[in-house]
């Protein structure tokens, strides 16, 4: 099988889908970030230019076989990077500092196995590759003092098996969601895990990072929703047994979800599924203001009826989103006028989703709605939430078209208890946008409340401002380490769930401690102990 090179290389998946903005929309973006410069990406792919590859050990070639190695420029490109904005803005500037020597793809786990004992035989470091969606700098060829680094591409595990009885399922690594969902609903299960990044991330990719989806909050985050692991590490292989609980000692599962490939390799997991919903029901409310917002998600997650997808836009994001994709004319006069109406001009989106059977999703939809009327929100109408889930995938698309346009955009995400959320959602923001002031660059910043829980919730900001053309790697660094040190200030987790990565690694410290880390470092010492394993990743 040959690496896929089914998405655009410079950018995010299908190169047929591009979104435009119409009038409207653009007259309000230049209002917002000023005028733009385009931006088109500057190389051809047969032009970009990558370092030059060190040739692998034979043995290495042997034990992938020679149908498994790929050493063309597509390829190693491919492999090079990740789908951060930092990542797509160095690709669309035509260049890159660093590329794996060779792509591997190995045909089964045993072929892991071998190329792992052999590469920590070697030296070669080992970056495990699932569909190299992260944003967090997760697959950078960080070589980490190794001579030589192959990416592990991991896209043949495809395994599927589906214990109907248990309702669980087997799940080779390489599926991607939309692969490993069809393999489920052809059983009559579903796993529910719809990241926005679903079209092309992998089974293994989620586990790896301990994913959370959009509709999180009722299906569970992945790392919830995985009931055993395997993990093939250069010292050995660990598996966890496949029943309900344990008792037996710390949980070594939680070891091996969230490992991000510095242990090994994951080839396959077991998930918990459940069984297709009968009924599915979108739709949207506005709040009074984000507090409001925010508090009838609480009293929703503190009490039995949390919908499976619940989100708080605050009056930014409702602002933009209406912008891109509000109605327009005189439905648009119409909206205005019922907005002023009930008194939610300025106010907040809230977008509910309710999956599962009748009678359960009838009884949470009307828990919900009571939730809702008591905290003073105002009915949209299921129009409004349809139209969110359709667009649902839609945003990296648009990224693309914003990024063209002379833009940078990216997303960041944390999240802590109710108590302290709304100051952290005030902090972050301010970093951000002082950062962007600071930079001559001032833009849009905003934020959802998402994955809610009893105890708190996870906020998820987007910023959209001019690039600076020539230094817009440097640009978006001033700007993330501007929120990642309010976050850190703030008492908030440096990722709900886009992980760690490079990009987050130098606040590991202040996340786990020094003893944290010790105990992490421990653990590699013990799995990889020639320190091939996705070096530069999740430890400072
Ligand atoms: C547009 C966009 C939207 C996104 N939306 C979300 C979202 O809604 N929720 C969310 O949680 N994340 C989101 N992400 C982040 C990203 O998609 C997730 O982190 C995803 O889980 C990564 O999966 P992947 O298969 O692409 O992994 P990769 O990017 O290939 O790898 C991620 C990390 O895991 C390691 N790894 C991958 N597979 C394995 C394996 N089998 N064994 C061991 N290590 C492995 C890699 O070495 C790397 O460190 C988004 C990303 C983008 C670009």
């Amino acid at each position: 099988m040959t690496p896929r090179r089914d998405s655009k290389w410079w950018g995010w998946g299908d190169p047929a889908v591009e979104p435009q903005l119409d009038e409207e929309a653009l007259a309000t973006l230049r209002e917002r970030v000023g005028e733009l410069e385009p931006w088109p990406v500057a190389a051809e792919l047969e032009g970009f230019e990558l370092p030059p590859a060190e040739p692998l050990p034979r043995a290495l070639v042997e034990a992938v076989g020679e149908a498994g190695v790929f050493t063309g420029a597509e390829d190693r490109l491919r492999h090079a990077a990740g789908c951060g904005y930092a990542d797509l803005a160095r690709l669309r500037g035509g260049r890159l500092e660093a590329a794996p020597d060779a792509v591997l793809v190995p045909r089964d786990a045993g072929a892991v196995s071998r190329v792992l004992e052999l590469c920590a035989a070697e030296g070669v470091a080992v970056v495990p590759f699932g569909g190299g969606t992260s944003v967090v700098g997760g697959v950078e060829p960080l070589r980490g003092g190794h001579s030589r680094l192959v990416s592990l591409d991991l896209a043949t595990l495809r395994g599927v098996a589906v214990d109907r009885r248990s309702l669980t399922a087997r799940l080779g690594a390489g599926l991607r969601g939309p692969e490993a969902e069809a393999a489920l609903r052809a059983e009559g299960v579903v796993l529910g895990h719809y990241p926005q990044s679903f079209e092309y991330a992998t089974i293994g990719g989620f586990a790896a990072t301990r994913s959370a989806g959009q509709a999180s909050s009722g299906y569970g985050r992945f790392d919830s929703l995985v009931g055993a692991v395997r993990l093939i590490a250069p010292a050995g292989e660990l598996r966890t047994l496949e029943t309900p609980h344990t008792a037996a000692g710390p949980a070594l599962r939680e070891l091996v979800v969230g490992s991000e490939g510095i242990f090994g390799v994951i080839p396959e997991v077991t998930v918990r599924v459940r069984p297709e919903p009968a009924q599915r029901r979108y739709e949207a409310w506005i709040a009074e203001d984000f507090e409001a917002g925010a508090e009838i998600v609480r009293a929703l997650a503190q009490g039995p009826g949390l919908p499976d997808v619940i989100r708080v836009s605050d009056a930014e994001e409702t602002e933009v989103s209406l912008m891109l994709s509000g109605p327009r004319g005189l439905a648009g006069r119409a909206f205005e006028g019922y907005l002023g109406l009930r008194r939610r001009r300025g106010g907040c989106l809230i977008v509910i989703g309710v999956e599962g059977d009748e009678e359960s999703a009838a009884r949470r939809r009307a828990l919900s709605v009571r939730a809702l009327r008591r905290g003073g929100a105002a009915y949209l109408g299921q129009g409004a939430g349809r139209s969110w889930e359709h667009g649902r995938f839609q945003g990296p698309y648009l990224r693309d078209t914003l990024m063209g346009m002379g833009a940078m955009v990216e997303t960041l995400e944390t999240s802590h208890t109710w108590s302290r959320l709304h100051e952290l959602h005030a902090a972050v923001g301010a970093a951000i946008r002082d950062s962007l002031d600071g930079q001559g660059t001032p833009g849009l910043v905003f934020c959802h409340l998402s994955h809610a829980y009893a105890d708190g919730a996870s906020l998820y900001f987007t910023f959209i401002s001019r690039a600076r053309r020539g230094a817009e790697v440097e640009q978006w660094r001033e700007v993330k380490r501007a929120a990642s040190q309010a976050i850190v200030a703030g008492g908030g987790t440096i990722t709900h769930h886009h992980a760690v990565g490079r990009d987050h690694a130098p606040y590991m410290q202040a996340e786990i401690g020094s003893t944290g880390i010790d105990v992490l470092q421990a653990v590699k010492d013990q799995l990889d102990p020639t320190g091939i394993m996705n070096p530069g990743k999740l430890l400072p």
